[in-house]
């Protein structure tokens, strides 16, 4: 019982309390820092071309092969409140640039190792905080006087660019095939009217399975990965007129506490006709505009389509889709040139598409997409149809291709390129390391160890890659102190060599924004003195 006892003491007494306090926000911010450390060592392993990747087992059974840091991280079940920020910091990369999540996770890691480091030698984590702070915002300065201005219409830079991007995928050796349709896929859609941004969502992506990956394609035209409906419709339809519509052909349903009581054979018979007229009616407009391809909304009211009227549509030789969800709505008016259509009564030949032909191809199994070709007035989408021999391919592929158009898209933004290869890192590193003599007291320390940290990049690319990280980085280090900015970590040929040279070039935003949120993802973990 003498321990019982003794707390209540010591909480009477104010001196041992403070002490105490100071002890337990140490504590818990060391087991933070630990708990934080353990996420991004376990994905420092998959960082660059030569990089592992991950096999996830969800609880599910589902099984996921990655290299991509946010995936692994979303599915990775961390417990630990602190381990998450680093999963929230993945996705926050992933949303602002697309690439470099791993990158910004392990410099989170090495930036909280340094920050444990000083904490032990008594810094105070304010002090560090703010330290880091204006360390990251130097490393910006450093990298925009590093990177090189990129013209977009230069398509073998952008090439180049998406293919880095790649290189570190399971499917890099389809990159040749990837990296320019990525390239054009982005240009496809790139808007006039607002030239700093790409919405991704004009590019969908439709997976299927069967073939190998060198079989994708970008569609010139569009596909809709749905079947038809059958019930003896067309299944191929020339000189087609489009229409997306977004209410329902079946009977209307009462009122959630209303019921109709039908009490004799006569009432129903009535009932059934007047359904059957009412159907009847809806499918004759919509023959009399003109339609002959008919893309339904999905509905969770009620019933899409009914039986009867795909009986009535097939007979007027009408194609029906079904279930186009409702975030793809714009997508496909955009492409297919057609209006949404809310009522029957705007069913007019001003709100179809038109195209040359619109037919069900068979992708192999069971597997169908609908693919229209030769539309009139097509917008700023495109479709792209992924093809791979497994799930687990197809899944990958298609993260791969997202990172690269990300990459594409990061250029849009902000149009520099830097070398690749940790080249960016190690520059930062030896900019500050000169910097930081500039600086007093504390400041300095926080800043070497701020561009130590960045070091952790190149060694883990060298790592990774079976080279000796000690030789490589000290080489790299020696390189950049005699101005060789673009040296970085060759992992082909085995040593340090010149990354533009070598056609390793990537984004500015992508090594930007990773060092900034890292940086931002630190300092918040320095803040915190309690879990409550
Ligand atoms: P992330 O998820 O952070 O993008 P990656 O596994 O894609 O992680 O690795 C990206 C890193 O690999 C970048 O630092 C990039 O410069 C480097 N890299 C990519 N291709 C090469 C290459 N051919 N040689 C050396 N480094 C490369
Ligand atoms: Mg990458």
């Amino acid at each position: 019982m003498a321990p019982a006892a003794a707390a209540p003491s010591a909480a009477k007494s104010g001196k041992d309390t403070n002490f105490k306090d100071k002890e337990k926000s140490g504590s818990v911010r060391s087991s933070n820092i630990v708990a934080a450390k353990a996420v991004a060592d376990a994905v420092r392993t998959s960082l660059g071309p030569r990089g592992m990747d991950k096999m996830i087992q969800s609880g599910n059974g589902d099984v996921t092969i990655t290299n991509d840091g946010a995936t692994i991280l979303n599915q990775m079940s961390v417990i630990h409140p602190t381990a998450k920020m680093l999963v929230e910091l993945s996705k926050a990369q992933d949303i602002e640039a697309g690439d470099g999540t791993t990158t910004v996770v392990v410099i989170a890691g090495a930036l909280l190792d340094a920050a444990q480091k000083l904490l032990v030698k008594g810094i105070h984590p304010t002090a560090i905080s703010e330290s880091f702070q204006r360390a990251a915002a130097q490393a910006e300065i450093i990298l925009q006087n590093m990177a090189t201005p990129i013209d977009l219409a230069n398509d073998e830079q952008l090439v180049k660019l998406a293919t880095t991007s790649l290189n570190s995928k399971v499917v890099s050796q389809h990159s040749w095939l990837l990296a320019p349709m990525a390239v054009n896929a982005v240009k496809k859609v790139l808007d006039e009217s607002r030239p700093d941004n790409v919405d991704l969502k004009a590019i969908k992506i439709i997976k299927k399975m069967g073939d190998t990956v060198e079989e994708s394609e970008m569609i010139d035209g569009a596909l809709i990965d749905q079947k038809t409906m059958g019930r003896g419709g067309p299944t191929r339809v020339e000189k087609a007129k489009i229409a997306l519509i977004q209410f329902q052909l079946s009977a209307p349903k009462t009122d959630m506490e209303n019921q109709v009581i039908i009490s004799d054979y006569a009432q129903m018979d009535r009932a059934l006709k007047e359904e059957r007229q009412y159907l009847l009616d809806l499918c004759k407009q919509i023959k009399k505009s003109g339609c002959n391809v008919l893309l339904i909304q999905k509905s969770i009211l009620r019933d899409a389509v009914s039986e009867l009227s795909l009986h009535f549509l097939a007979k007027m030789k009408i194609m029906v889709v079904k279930d186009i969800e409702r975030d793809d709505i714009e997508f496909y008016s955009n492409i297919l040139g057609c209006r949404p259509i809310a009522s029957v009564d705007h069913m007019v030949a001003e709100s179809l598409g038109s195209a040359d032909l619109v037919e069900e191809i068979s992708t192999g199994g069971d597997g169908k997409v609908i693919k229209v070709t030769g539309i009139q007035s097509s917008g700023p989408a495109v479709s792209i149809l992924l093809r791979g021999s497994n799930k687990l391919v197809l899944e990958e592929a298609d993260r791969s291709l997202h990172d690269a158009l990300c990459v594409i898209r990061c250029l849009v933004k902000k149009r520099f390129l830097l070398p690749g290869g940790g080249a960016p890192e190690m520059e930062v590193a030896c900019k500050l390391r000169e910097k930081a003599n500039e600086r007093g007291g504390a400041e300095q320390y926080c800043w070497r160890a701020f561009a130590d940290a960045l070091e952790l990049v190149p060694y883990t690319l060298a790592e990774n890659a079976g080279l000796s990280p000690i030789h490589t980085v000290t080489e790299l280090r020696s390189q950049h102190a005699n101005g060789h900015s673009n040296y970085g970590v060759n992992v082909r040929k085995g040593f340090v060599t010149d990354m533009k040279e070598e056609n390793v070039v990537q984004p500015l935003l992508v090594s930007h924004n990773a060092i900034k949120q890292a940086s931002e993802c630190v300092r918040s973990i320095l803040k915190i003195d309690d879990i409550v």
